[in-house]
């Protein structure tokens, strides 16, 4: 009598998406960080988990019909479908495809200088450290 409200609540949560950090962290790292429309990269707390094919449309939940976008994208696509998010996406970018090249190449270089800086500074200390 007690645990019967328990056994009813599986049932319920069937009807909606279910997906966990652990499957958001998994699409991260797939995607690389990046924003699977505009392929911005962008921290994992501001994309979104998205159906690739709606949930309402019989999509399902596991990873390989999710992707993870960011707010606009994720606006964007809306109830379309994949097909049409991605025309919508090469309207776009190839009108700005030429600044967005510009600006990868820019990323790397401070990505390389931020790297180094990190490994250098640390050790110094250490090694005086260990010297004495
Ligand atoms: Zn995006």
């Amino acid at each position: 009598m007690l645990f019967g409200g328990l056994f009813d609540e599986p049932k319920q949560q069937r009807a909606r998406p279910s997906f966990n950090t652990k499957d958001k962290e998994f699409l991260y790292e797939r995607q690389k960080g990046r924003c699977a429309g505009c392929r911005e990269k962008l921290p994992m707390k501001v994309l979104q988990v998205d159906h690739v094919k709606a949930f309402s449309k019989g999509g399902s939940d596991k990873p390989s019909n999710l992707q993870l976008l960011c707010g606009p994208c994720n606006a964007s696509k809306g109830s379309g479908t994949q097909a049409q998010f991605k025309k919508k996406l090469q309207s776009q970018s190839s009108a700005k495809s030429s600044t967005s090249a510009k600006a990868k190449k820019t990323n790397a270089t401070v990505k390389k200088t931020a790297t180094k800086k990190r490994t250098s500074k640390p050790k110094d200390p250490f090694a005086d450290f260990f010297r004495i």
